[in-house]
C-alpha cells in the first residue's frame, strides 16, 4: 500500500480532540460531489496540496464544526493512499455521530466535473485502504457508500456501481493485490426450504446465515445489516450475487431466492471475482 502519512502530506494540527473508536462495520466510500481539477490526474506531486486544500476548507467550513479533514482516508488517481483522521478515530463524513461511528470514511479523490472517474490505480487504493481498515483498524467487511442510509448522491452513480458489484480489487494496474481468503470447500447444509420474499416476512437463523455470508462476501444487505429478515434489501442482493455468480461460471437464476443451488453458490463458489 502506498500510504501517506499526515507529516508527509504537510496536514495542519487537528484544531480539537478525535472521538476514539475501537471498531466499525466496515467503510463507507465517498467522493468530492465537488469539482475536482482534471490536471491532478496527471501530475501526483499536486495531490498533496489537494488534500492539504480539502483539509484547510474542512477545518474552515462554516457550517460545520470539524477539527480536522472529515475522511478517514483520501485516495488518489495514482493510488495513493492519504491518512485523513486514520484509524481508531471517528470521521465526521458520514452524516452524524451514529453513522460516523459505524462506518471508516474512504474518499476518492474524483468529482462531480473535471476528474470524475476512478482510475485502475485508484481503485486499488481504495483496496488497499478498504483492508488496511480491516487488518489494523478493526473495521468488519462491510463495504457501503455514503449514500447508503444517507440522503445524497456520494459517492456518484460510478463509483457507487463499483461498490455494489462488492469492491472488487481490478485486474492489472499497479495494486499490489493481497491474497484472498481460503474458501471452505462445504457450508452449512441446505436447510431444506427455499429462502425468499414472503408475507408474511420471513426471519430466522437461517437467513441470518445467508446474510452474514453475502456480507462476507463484502455484499451489503442493506443499513440494518445481518438481522435475520428476509426483506427487499436481503432480495435484491441475493439476485445480484445470482447475477454476478452467473457472469463468472456459476449460472444461477437471478429471483432473488436462496433455493439449494444459490446455497451451494453462497458458501462454494470461490470468493475472488
Ligand atoms: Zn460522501
Ligand atoms: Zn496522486
Amino acid at each position: 500500500m502506498k500510504l501517506v502519512s499526515r507529516s508527509e502530506w504537510g496536514a495542519a494540527a487537528p484544531t480539537g480532540p478525535y472521538t476514539r473508536i475501537t471498531a466499525t462495520r466496515g467503510v463507507k466510500i465517498h467522493w468530492e460531489g465537488s469539482p475536482v481539477p482534471a490536471g491532478l490526474a496527471a501530475d501526483h506531486s499536486r495531490c498533496a496540496g489537494h488534500v492539504r486544500d480539502l483539509q484547510h476548507a474542512h477545518q474552515t467550513d462554516p457550517k460545520e464544526n470539524w477539527i480536522d479533514v472529515a475522511y478517514s482516508f483520501v485516495i488518489c488517481q495514482h493510488g495513493f493512499v492519504f491518512e485523513g483522521r486514520g484509524l481508531g478515530r471517528q470521521n465526521a463524513a458520514n452524516g452524524g455521530p451514529t453513522l460516523n461511528a459505524r462506518h471508516y470514511a474512504v474518499c476518492a479523490m474524483v468529482g462531480t466535473s473535471g476528474s470524475t472517474s476512478a482510475s485502475t490505480d485508484m481503485l486499488h487504493g481504495l483496496v488497499d485502504a478498504i483492508e488496511y481498515c480491516r487488518a489494523k483498524g478493526g473495521a468488519g467487511p462491510e463495504v457501503l457508500g455514503h449514500r447508503d442510509g444517507y440522503s445524497t448522491t456520494c459517492p456518484g452513480d460510478e463509483l457507487y456501481a463499483w461498490v455494489q458489484r462488492g469492491a472488487p480489487r481490478p485486474s492489472g494496474g499497479s495494486g499490489n493485490p493481497s491474497p484472498q481468503p481460503p474458501t471452505p470447500a462445504q457450508g452449512p447444509a441446505f436447510p431444506g426450504r427455499i429462502l425468499r420474499l414472503a408475507d408474511p416476512m420471513l426471519h430466522g437463523p437461517d437467513v441470518q446465515t445467508v446474510q452474514h455470508r453475502l456480507i462476507e462476501r463484502t455484499w451489503s444487505v442493506g443499513p440494518d445489516g445481518a438481522d435475520g429478515w428476509y426483506g427487499r434489501n436481503t432480495r435484491d442482493t441475493v439476485a445480484a450475487f445470482q447475477r454476478d455468480s452467473t457472469a463468472n461460471g456459476w449460472p444461477l437464476e437471478d429471483d432473488g431466492e436462496v433455493g439449494e443451488l444459490t446455497w451451494r453458490a453462497l458458501f462454494n463458489r470461490p470468493i475472488s471475482r
